[in-house]
């Protein structure tokens, strides 16, 4: 499926490529780097306070979409738990000769565990490869937002952005 946001609730490659904080293919091909999908002129603003090396900006106003210097991004996640909009992710195209990685904010119970095969999912919530969990984090500071890290195969690096929920 692909779509415009306002058609089909998730953002297409092309808005997400024009908005200010979407990385471009020089930089994923650098190494890990957070991939912010924020692209409707909101009130939130959590991200640019969560980044202890402070190189996301919102500003003002508040609507102001995120615009982030990735040169000084450490790929540390922080910024990940603090989205309240789910919006944020850690990916690395250079993970593996033919894999790449994600950590993606999950909310779910139960959490997955390190070595789970899960199933990766897309924007619309559909599966597009299968996965494996790399670790799951979730420190206070995250409150109760664990980031789960999964290697998923290249060739879906784009489309993936978190894992289908768990049984209970
Ligand atoms: S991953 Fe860490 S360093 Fe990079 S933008 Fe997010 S909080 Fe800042
Ligand atoms: S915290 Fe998330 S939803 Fe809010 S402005 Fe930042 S990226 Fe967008």
């Amino acid at each position: 499926m692909s779509g415009s946001l306002k058609k089909t609730g998730a953002p297409s490659l092309e808005e997400l490529a024009a908005s200010p904080a979407f990385p471009s293919e020089e930089q994923f091909k650098r190494g890990p780097v957070a991939v912010i999908e924020c692209v409707e002129e909101i009130p939130c603003n959590p991200c640019e306070s969560s980044c202890p090396r402070g190189v996301i900006r919102v500003g003002e106003p508040i609507t102001n979409l995120p615009v982030i210097d990735l040169d000084g991004c450490v790929a540390c996640g922080a910024c990940v738990a603090a989205c309240p909009g789910l919006a944020i992710y850690i990916k690395d195209y250079t993970y593996g000769p033919d894999t790449a990685s994600i950590s993606f904010p999950y909310e779910y119970l139960p959490l997955p565990k390190a070595g789970d095969v899960v199933e990766v999912v897309d924007r619309y919530g559909g599966t597009v490869c299968k996965g494996t969990v790399l670790k799951v984090r979730s420190p206070k500071a995250y409150d109760r937002t664990a980031v789960v890290t999964v290697e998923y195969p290249k060739e879906f690096f784009y489309e993936a952005i978190s894992m289908k929920r768990l049984a209970c």
